[in-house]
């Protein structure tokens, strides 16, 4: 725990100890210093008067209260964001670079603090936190150090050698507009902002409702570093009153969250012809192959089914099992399973903290309660712990579950998941890509080459072999999205930043031109240049 923030049993900083009385109740009881609160809030942009509260799932306590923007507080925020990058767009790359360099060592340095706000704000386990700041460093490490590869002037083949000299750049798009879901509140506010400024644009930003501390530290922490303040703008409200006047004003939208909400933004920016980026859902297939390492693939099978309580876009829902091994692998993963130790902390001690809040219970709750009346098994977990905290589920593994269970298709964003047994491998894969979504896979297998030929067949974004999803997610020159209904566009990788940018092409043409020369006519051109491209072919075909 850092020393600026402290809960029960910690000292000092903005986080205090609530009117609690663990004599009859557990749970921790946290409360922010206004202050603190208040030094966050300033950023964002807002004429309401009015706010709402936002509870820590640790302990259902209220947190803080955060203003609210309207339409008009959108407008402002893009008038403020456009000015500022018209000047951003003249600082060097170089410079640009750097700020994110010290980003980079910000974000590494006051991790502590980081974590503790994502904790108090979403009830994640800190191991689970600390994937946040740790993303954003390697985000943001990686595009300052390969900056001048992205975004450089390149040349390129004119068509009359030597005498046509083409150059492409890449311009900024202007002022992008970023709406982000509250699973990993930090890095998913920041992460898809890092490139944007560093290709020359300003961001608008609307984190979601849930979570707006743990962004609003994050711009916080892009203003210590360097980048202007008006570069990054933040708004809070609902999606469905701030998403269509931010579509309205961005020259390309960036958005994380539901397939549902995709779709929304997919048709609006549609309307106005600019681009966008969707992560979207998934109902994520892992694959243990006959020869795979059981108890690695144990381990993994737990980091991919429970990390942040499920509630991660690549983490897993759905199992294949190979027939040959499959009692072996289920021993092994319910052991582990079982072993996990459950709490709602900001210790280190908790390999899987709390959902949310009540509409993620709610949810979870309803798929296990389901599958379970329709006859599947629960192997593991299978109910709420509000002894641990409010909105508290256990993690779960279901066998047995059919088509006619909404588990078995629908994206159940929490601590579940079902597990199959397969004979044949042609058969496990087309299971794994049974359904509308592709957004990421595993394989456990001791041969990687097969392991890397079955992910080819998967149709999903990112495939993992041998991983949950680290290899993939955490390797960030590596594309990352979905397939189908799980997204379009890709963030992380040269993909990342040149979703944000215009491509231009500049053609000089010098000594001679396109048309009749010294004296031609036109039909004396025409022919003229199909034996000057028979030529050329014949050369360039020898
Ligand atoms: P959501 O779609 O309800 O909300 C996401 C964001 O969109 C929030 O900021 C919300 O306020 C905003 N929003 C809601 N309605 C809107 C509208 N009509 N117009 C504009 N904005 C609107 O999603 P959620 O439930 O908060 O997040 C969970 C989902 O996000 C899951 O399906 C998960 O798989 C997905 N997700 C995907 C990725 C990825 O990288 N593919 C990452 C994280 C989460």
């Amino acid at each position: 725990m850092s020393d600026a923030i402290s809960g029960p049993g910690a000292s000092g900083g903005p986080v205090v100890e609530g009117p609690h009385d663990p004599e009859h109740d557990p749970r921790a009881s946290y409360a922010l210093e206004p202050e603190h609160v208040a030094r966050l809030t300033e950023r964002i942009l807002t004429t309401t008067g009015r706010t709402t509260v936002v509870h820590s799932p640790l302990d259902g306590a209220p947190l803080a209260n955060i203003p609210q923007s309207s339409a008009d507080d959108v407008a402002e925020a893009f008038r403020r964001a456009r000015i500022a990058q018209a000047a951003w767009a003249r600082v060097s790359i170089d410079e640009r670079a750097r700020i994110l360099h010290r980003l980079h060592d910000i974000v590494l340095d006051r991790q502590a603090e980081i974590i503790d706000l994502i904790q108090l704000e979403s009830g994640k386990a800190r191991k689970h936190a600390f994937d946040e700041p740790l993303h954003i460093a390697l985000t943001a490490r990686y595009y300052a150090r390969t900056a001048h590869k992205h975004l450089d002037t390149r040349s390129a083949p004119g068509v009359v050698p030597v005498l046509t000299k083409v150059e492409i750049n890449r311009l900024p798009k202007g002022v992008v507009g970023i709406i982000s879901p509250w699973n990993y509140p930090f890095t998913m506010a920041l992460c898809d902002g890092l490139p944007a400024l560093l290709a020359g644009n300003a961001v608008v930003t609307k984190p979601d409702a849930q979570t707006m501390l743990s962004a609003l530290l994050g711009a916080q922490l892009l203003e210590e570093a360097g980048f202007p303040r008006d570069l990054w703008q933040v708004v809070a409200g609902p999606g469905r009153e701030l998403g269509t006047p931010i579509i309205d004003r961005a020259d390309y939208i960036c958005f994380t969250g539901s397939t549902a909400t995709g779709k929304i933004i997919a048709r609006q920016a549609a309307e106005r012809l600019i681009g966008c980026s969707l992560e979207l859902g998934g109902k994520n297939p892992i694959l243990v192959l006959r020869d795979a390492d059981i108890e690695r693939a144990a381990e993994g099978a737990v980091r991919a089914s429970f990390s942040n309580a499920g509630q991660l876009c690549v983490s897993t829902e759905r199992m294949f099992v190979a027939d040959q091994v499959y009692d072996r692998f289920v021993e092994r993963f319910v052991a582990r399973t079982k072993a996990m130790s459950l709490g709602a902390t900001l210790g280190w001690d908790a390999d899987m903290g709390t959902l949310i809040s009540a509409d993620q219970l709610e949810t979870v709750t309803a798929h296990v309660e389901d599958a379970v009346a329709k006859g599947a098994r629960v192997l593991a977990g299978g109910k709420a712990r509000p002894d641990l905290a409010p909105y508290f589920f256990e993690p779960t593994i279901l066998e047995g579950v059919t088509p006619e269970m909404t588990c078995f298709g629908h994206e159940t964003f929490g601590p579940v998941i079902s597990i199959y047994r397969f004979h044949d491998e042609a058969d496990a894969i087309a299971r794994a890509n049974d359904g509308e979504y592709g957004l990421n896979g595993s394989v456990y297998t001791r041969d990687t080459v097969r392991g890397r030929a079955i992910a080819r067949q998967i149709k999903c974004g990112t495939v993992n072999v041998n991983e949950a999803f680290g290899a993939t997610f955490a390797s960030i020159d590596a594309p990352m999205g979905g397939m189908r209904e799980s997204g379009m566009g890709r963030r992380q990788g040269s993909d990342g930043i040149h979703r944000y940018t215009e491509v231009q092409s500049v053609g000089t043409q010098r000594l001679i031109r396109f048309g009749p020369m010294f004296g031609m006519s036109d039909e004396g051109y025409a022919k003229f240049m199909t034996a000057s491209l028979r030529i050329m072919d014949k050369l360039g075909r020898a």
